[in-house]
């Protein structure tokens, strides 16, 4: 890959919320944009996964946004079909505020923020190589994936240090100090919320922060799949122990929070880069052309790495410029 056609002005590694807000506001600025990411299909932290009977939204829980009645890119999902806002029946017997999920899954957030851009899975990026025109994008069978003039960096700090290190990056001290909570996740199969008389519920117990049905939640099928996220104490105590120990532990836990006796069944997965704990405190950093995006530098939330996405975005479009 040598012709100039094929040198893209910018590759974004992670196809997150804060890499596809990079991507789309550089290519709005007519840039030429590629974007990697090593999942299998649209997803990131806002995954949704199947089983052979149903299908969980296991990661992010919901889009938070500070003022959701005046954010512009909520707005522009709901107007695209793509996020409704849900008022789940909250155990007790209250009605929630609206709180605003993907639909019919949330990585369908993904997918729109993806549309129209050129976005390459099952592509883990292990190396940056600098090079005459810029930078050598290195990828896991340690082939040049793409050459390119900038590079914005928009996965979670602790992975984005093993590409930054090697390349002296300038703000590694500081990313260093950027910490995350891991969150250990379980899917469950067990009844239907009318069953159950609610379809949240937050902090049942000491180590669960959140239960909540698929069913209910706008364009979900009304089956009895839960999802329950550990308590921040207790996903660190057992962050290194196994999912099926995790399934073990947490899954009569879960049931008893629900009234049934067991799940028909239980998986876990372990989100180890789930929330960010301290965040960077800017949008971006720039060195030599590389750039560094993700919810971790502003706070913990889709917004936060909306933000910073549009942020790295503009100094690599000045640093294009100059
Ligand atoms: C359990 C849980 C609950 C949450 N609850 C909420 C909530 O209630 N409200 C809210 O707003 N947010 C919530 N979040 C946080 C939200 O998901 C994140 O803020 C958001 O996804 C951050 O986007 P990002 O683009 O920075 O990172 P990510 O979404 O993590 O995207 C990074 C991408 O980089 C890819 N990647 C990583 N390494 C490489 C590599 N070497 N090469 C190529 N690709 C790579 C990954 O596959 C991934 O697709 C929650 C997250 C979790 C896990």
């Amino acid at each position: 890959m040598t012709s100039s056609e094929n040198i893209a002005e910018c590759v974004v590694i992670g196809a997150g919320p804060a890499g596809l807000s990079a991507a789309r506001t550089l290519s709005g600025l007519g840039r030429s944009v590629v974007v990697l990411d090593k999942g299998r299909g649209p997803g990131g932290r806002l995954s949704s996964r199947r089983t052979d009977e149903t299908r969980f939204d296991h990661g992010c829980k919901e889009l938070t946004f500070r003022d959701p009645e005046t954010a512009p890119q909520l707005r522009s999902w709901i107007d695209a079909g793509v996020v409704s806002a849900w008022h789940p029946n909250m155990k007790g017997g209250s009605r929630s505020e609206p709180r605003f999920v993907g639909t019919p899954a949330m990585n369908n957030v993904i997918k729109h923020l993806a549309r129209d851009l050129e976005v390459r899975f099952n592509t883990r990026v292990v190396e940056l190589r600098p090079c005459e025109i810029g930078w050598e994008i290195i990828q896991q069978n340690g082939e040049i994936e793409a050459l390119c003039r900038t590079v914005i960096v928009a996965i979670p700090a602790p992975q984005a240090l093993d590409l930054l290190r090697p390349i002296s990056f300038e703000g590694v001290k500081r990313i260093e100090n950027v910490t995350f909570a891991g969150v250990w996740s379980v899917l469950l199969e067990g009844p239907h919320p009318d069953e159950v008389g609610f379809e949240a519920v937050i902090e049942p117990t000491r180590e669960i922060s959140w239960l909540a049905a698929q069913a209910g939640k706008p364009g979900r099928a009304p089956d009895g799949a839960w999802v329950a996220l550990a308590s921040e104490a207790w996903s660190d105590a057992h962050l290194e122990d196994d999912k099926h120990s995790v399934a073990e532990a947490l899954g009569p836990i879960c049931a008893s929070a629900l009234g049934i006796e067991r799940p028909a069944s239980v998986i876990a997965h372990r989100w180890r880069f789930g929330l960010t704990k301290t965040p960077l405190g800017v949008g971006t950093l720039l060195d030599r052309g590389v750039a560094v995006a993700g919810d971790w530098c502003l706070g913990p939330t889709i917004e936060d790495a909306l933000r910073s996405g549009t942020a790295a975005a503009r100094a690599i479009d000045e640093n294009l410029a100059n």
